[in-house]
C-alpha cells in the first residue's frame, strides 16, 4: 500500500514532464495575426502593418499577418480577439477606442478591462482636422466662417461610433456649439479617399494618415488636436486647435496590443519582449516619428501599466462622453 502511494506521489511529481507538452510558440505551421478592427489603408493599419514587420525578428521570424475586420468603430474587431483561441497567434492592435466604447456602447459583446490579456502600448498620435480641397476657407479662422455659413449642409466623416474621428469630431463639435451630418466609414483609409473625392467636408484623423496627403495639399488642414504643435518636417506652422481659439481641445490618440485573456504567461511574455524590441527598431522609429506619431518609450509597454492607463483612459473619455449624452444601443 505504501509502495503504491509512493508510486502514485512520483507519478504526480513528473505529470507534468509527460503529460502534453505546452503549445509551441510561435507555432511552425500557424502565422500570428494581428487584428486591425478598421479597414485596410488607414492609420491603425499602417502601425500594424509596421509593427508585424519590427516584431517578425524577434519572434524568431515568425509569419505576422493582418487581419482587418472591420466595424462597429472598432468592436467587431476587439469581439473576434475577445473570443479567439488563446495561444497567442490571434492579437488585437486597437486604439483610444478601447477606452471610448465601453461608454458608447450599451451592449458591448465584450468587457474591456476583463477578457483581454493587456501586452503594452505602441505609440501615440496627434489628430488634425482637415477638410477637402475644395473648401474655400484656408485657415481656422476662414473655415469657422464658412461653417457658419453653411450651417445645417456640412458633413463630418469618421470609422463609427468608438472610433478616434468619432471622439474628435464629438469633441470638435461641442466645442464650436455646432452639429453637422456624421458619416460612418469602416476605417480612415476609405474616408480619407472621399474626402479627397470631394464627397465629404471635414475628418479628423490621425497624423500618420494625413501628413502625406496635407503636404501634397490634395487636402486642406485647419489644425492639430495636441496641445503642442506637429514637429513632423513642413507642418510645423500648423497651428493646433487650442492655438485657433478652441480652449482647452485635446486629443491624443494611442494604439496598445491585446491578447484573449487566458493566453499562456510565456506566450504573453514572448509577445511582450518583442514588441519592446519592435519599439527599439531604428526602422519602425523612423516610419512612425516620420509621420508624427510618438514611441511609447514608458512604463506603459509593461502589461500592467498599460491596463492601469487604459482604465484611466475609459474614466476620462467616459465622463465626456456621458456628457454629451452619445451612445449606440
Ligand atoms: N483612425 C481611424 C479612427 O478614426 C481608424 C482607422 O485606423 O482607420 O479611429
Amino acid at each position: 500500500m505504501i509502495k503504491l502511494f509512493q508510486t502514485l506521489a512520483v507519478a504526480a511529481v513528473l505529470a507534468p514532464a509527460f503529460g502534453a507538452p505546452a503549445a509551441e510558440f510561435p507555432a511552425k505551421d500557424k502565422p500570428i495575426s494581428i487584428v486591425v478592427p478598421f479597414a485596410a489603408g488607414g492609420p491603425t493599419d499602417s502601425v500594424a502593418r509596421d509593427l508585424a514587420e519590427a516584431m517578425r525578428k524577434p519572434l524568431g521570424g515568425a509569419r505576422i499577418v493582418v487581419d482587418n475586420a472591420a466595424g462597429a468603430g472598432g468592436t467587431i474587431g476587439a469581439n473576434k480577439v475577445a473570443k479567439a483561441i488563446a495561444d497567442g497567434h490571434t492579437l488585437l492592435l486597437y486604439h483610444i477606442g478601447m477606452a471610448t466604447s465601453p461608454a458608447l456602447y450599451r451592449n458591448l459583446p465584450y468587457r474591456t478591462l476583463e477578457d483581454f490579456e493587456y501586452l503594452g502600448l505602441v505609440n501615440e498620435v496627434p489628430m488634425t482636422l482637415i477638410g477637402r480641397p475644395s473648401i474655400p476657407a484656408n485657415n481656422f479662422a476662414e473655415l469657422r466662417t464658412w461653417l457658419n455659413a453653411n450651417k445645417g449642409k456640412l458633413n463630418l466623416a469618421n470609422a463609427g461610433l468608438g472610433a478616434a474621428s468619432h471622439l474628435c469630431g464629438l469633441l470638435f463639435m461641442q466645442a464650436i456649439g455646432m452639429d453637422m451630418i456624421t458619416v460612418p466609414y469602416k476605417g480612415t483609409g476609405p474616408a480619407i479617399t472621399d474626402l479627397i473625392g470631394g464627397q465629404v467636408d471635414l475628418l479628423c484623423d490621425q497624423t500618420t494618415n494625413t501628413a502625406t496627403h496635407i503636404l501634397s495639399r490634395k487636402v486642406k488642414a485647419y489644425g492639430v488636436t495636441t496641445a503642442t504643435r506637429l514637429t513632423t518636417p513642413g507642418l510645423k506652422d500648423l497651428p493646433t486647435l487650442q492655438e485657433a481659439g478652441l480652449k482647452g481641445f485635446e486629443v491624443t490618440i494611442w494604439h496598445g496590443l491585446y491578447a484573449p485573456k487566458g493566453t499562456p504567461p510565456d506566450v504573453l511574455k514572448k509577445i511582450n519582449s518583442a514588441l519592446k524590441a519592435a519599439l527599439k527598431d531604428p526602422e519602425f522609429i523612423r516610419k512612425e516619428e516620420g509621420l508624427g506619431a510618438v514611441i511609447v518609450a514608458d512604463q506603459r509597454v509593461e502589461p500592467a501599466e498599460h491596463k492601469k492607463f487604459v482604465a484611466a483612459e475609459i474614466a476620462k473619455w467616459g465622463a465626456v462622453i456621458r456628457s454629451a449624452g452619445v451612445y449606440a444601443e
